[in-house]
């Protein structure tokens, strides 16, 4: 099994109450930094979500979507974005052969324009982009936390629908079976339905240091595993509320029997920052 290299960057980040994160949090705001995992593979490197990126500021200024940022105000400083830090570390946008997108929530998909030869692994495909911002679909397309002004104009023509690369088995407790994204088993998308439509993880079985499983937004604290979940009222606001939650007891289940796998939620401060520590030792 090919043995991919994981390190996770954090473009840019929104504040949320932590009461809306879970049901005994405070009314104070806490970051939710906006996770982007960098796959070095032998055949190119793979980002799993894009992260905050400048276009994502520029794309709510005007209405309908600055409703977006009021809602969830995300912050991107200079240099923060993935492909700064990327080209920091010697690795220029043409590099990344593919980007699997979580789901086509602004925080996870607004820096996919900076990536212009990516494969786009994704279920979504967009009812408009950065060339056709359709005056009569932004209402709605805000209202579902998707921003098209940021989106290629070759979004179709370079999406993959998970579902149609290989299955294959996970072996993960619950989970059955993902895609085969890099067609050698090292990389394989996990649906994980609820939070969005078409909603995928990330499950990577060789890593240099532990097995990691991205999660995106299937849930946002760790502490959700151990049953510390968001309220009610706030899992009501997903796209499939009952879906959410099998996903997240899946999830908590798989947690308890394989202590050994770093399962990484998007948005966990904590798990970002213990993961990081471990992938870059
Ligand atoms: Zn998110």
């Amino acid at each position: 099994m090919t043995t991919v290299d994981v390190r996770l960057l954090i473009a840019g980040h929104s504040s949320q109450r932590e009461r809306l994160a879970r049901r005994g949090g405070a009314w104070r705001s806490v970051p939710f930094p906006a996770t982007v995992a960098v796959i070095a593979h032998p055949s190119g490197t793979v980002l799993y979500d894009t992260g905050y990126s400048q276009r994502y500021v520029d794309a709510t200024r005007p209405m309908p979507e600055r409703l977006y940022r009021w809602i969830i105000p995300g912050v991107i400083s200079s240099g923060e974005s993935a492909v700064e830090q990327l080209a920091a570390r010697g690795i220029a946008a043409s590099d990344i052969s593919t980007i699997v997108l979580s789901h086509l929530h602004a925080d996870h998909s607004s820096g996919i324009l900076d990536f212009p030869v990516a494969r786009i692994v994704a279920a979504e495909a967009p009812e408009g982009t950065a060339g056709q911002r359709a005056r009569g679909s932004l209402w709605s397309t805000t209202s579902r936390g998707v921003l098209p002004a940021t989106l290629p104009e070759d979004y179709a023509q370079r999406r993959v629908d998970p579902a149609t690369l290989p299955a294959v088995e996970t072996g993960l407790l619950g989970m059955g079976e993902g895609y085969d994204v890099m067609g050698d088993g090292s990389i394989v998308a996990v649906p994980l339905p609820g939070h969005s439509p078409g909603h995928f993880g990330l499950w990577l079985p060789t890593t240099q240091g532990p097995r990691v499983l991205l999660v995106g937004d299937a849930c946002w604290l760790r502490a959700a595993l151990t049953g510390d979940l968001p309220p009610q009222q706030v899992i009501a606001t997903m796209h499939d509320p009952d879906a959410y939650v099998r996903t997240i007891t899946a999830l908590t289940r798989l947690a308890a029997a394989r202590p050994d796998i770093l399962i990484v939620p998007s948005h966990c401060q904590e798990t970002v920052d213990a993961a990081s520590a471990l992938l870059d030792g």
